[in-house]
């Protein structure tokens, strides 16, 4: 999709906040069971994640892996 560059991973906290890869960061996505409305979570392609808790929640199809 993107295309191929050589750049260092940068540092994030928290384990991953966003990692967006195959699709961009939806603005209306789920919101956070544990948060709470108001927070969004980052939806990637076989789970959703919350950035503030790092919950994250896998979506039904499949088993994480
Ligand atoms: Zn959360």
């Amino acid at each position: 999709m993107a295309k191929k560059t050589k750049k260092k991973h940068k540092k994030i906290k928290k384990g991953e906040k966003y990692t967006v890869k195959d699709s961009e960061l939806k603005r209306k996505g789920k919101f956070c069971p544990k948060c709470g409305s108001g927070v969004f979570m980052a939806e990637h392609k076989d789970r959703h994640s919350c950035g503030t808790c790092s919950y994250t929640e896998w979506k039904q199809k499949g088993e994480q892996k």
